[in-house]
């Protein structure tokens, strides 16, 4: 599941492929997008927000793709040419330039906006945890502005810290040994859950397997996605539940009963 280390990787990537250089077509297979060309524009840079990428073409007064993986989405990069490693019919983005062609494929959203209007595109997210402004005291104001609110749902809150997902959530909760349900204001130790959440993404970003035990092999998470075999830990059989701020931001939960207790 892409979260904001998978994002980071396929904008350093894209950023390789193209920046810099001119781009001598490109294809967007989105409705909207369609007559959308621009092709013989440079492409200035490709960066990540959070889980957000954004592709600058043509300067100051250009243009921005503004991508979202959201579940399934990805981006490959290819030589001209190359047999691509997924269906053509699932692509969102062609973009090439000479030799190199960038594929974005099921993208949970992409769309073309002025540069001009990025802040109001991506300003309201949190400090970006692995970004070169990640501001560790913001993030934590952020996070203890709402103390009512269950910690496993602030985590996802890309207002408060752009970049955490759904594994990045259950791990952290894991790793803190708070219930995922634990209302921020009594997380024992706020301030090490942040500078947690920054240690996991960075230790990540450059691998494709994320990894949050410090083992490479089977036992790559304490808790995601282990109900069959249990607590890493422990071995207790692993809670798994949905939890979201409402019925379309539902994700899957797991946690430790033993190691996270809810306590009163
Ligand atoms: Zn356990």
């Amino acid at each position: 599941m892409p979260e904001g280390d998978t994002v980071w990787r396929a904008a350093r990537d894209l950023n390789t492929a193209l920046a810099g250089r001119t781009l001598t077509r490109c294809d967007i297979r989105v409705p909207k997008f369609a007559t959308t060309d621009f092709t013989g524009q440079t492409v200035d840079d490709v960066v990540s927000r959070g889980k957000h990428l954004l592709i600058r073409v043509g300067g100051e007064d250009g243009w921005i793709l503004h991508s979202h993986l959201k579940m399934e989405g990805l981006w490959h990069v290819y030589r001209t040419g190359e047999k691509w490693r997924r269906p053509a019919f699932k692509a969102r983005c062609v973009l090439e330039a000479g030799d190199v062609q960038a594929v974005g494929f099921e993208l949970g959203f992409l769309r073309v906006l002025p540069r001009r209007e990025e802040a109001d595109a991506v300003g309201y997210l949190g400090p970006d945890l692995l970004g070169a402004d990640w501001d560790a005291d913001e993030a934590l104001r952020r996070l203890r502005a709402e103390p009512e609110r269950p910690i496993g749902l602030a985590l996802l809150d890309q207002r408060i810290m752009a970049g955490l997902g759904n594994v990045y959530r259950c791990e952290l909760c894991f790793l803190a040994g708070v219930h995922p349900l634990t209302p921020v204001g009594q997380v024992p130790d706020l301030p090490r859950i942040v500078e947690l959440s920054k240690r996991l993404l960075e230790a990540n970003k450059n691998r494709s397997r994320r990894i949050t035990t410090g083992a490479m092999g089977r036992d790559q998470l304490w808790v995601y996605n282990r109900e069959k075999r249990g607590c890493l830990r422990c071995g207790t059989k692993v809670a798994h539940e949905l939890l979201g701020d409402d019925e379309l931001s539902l994700r899957d939960l797991y946690y430790c009963p033993h190691c996270q207790p809810l306590r009163a």
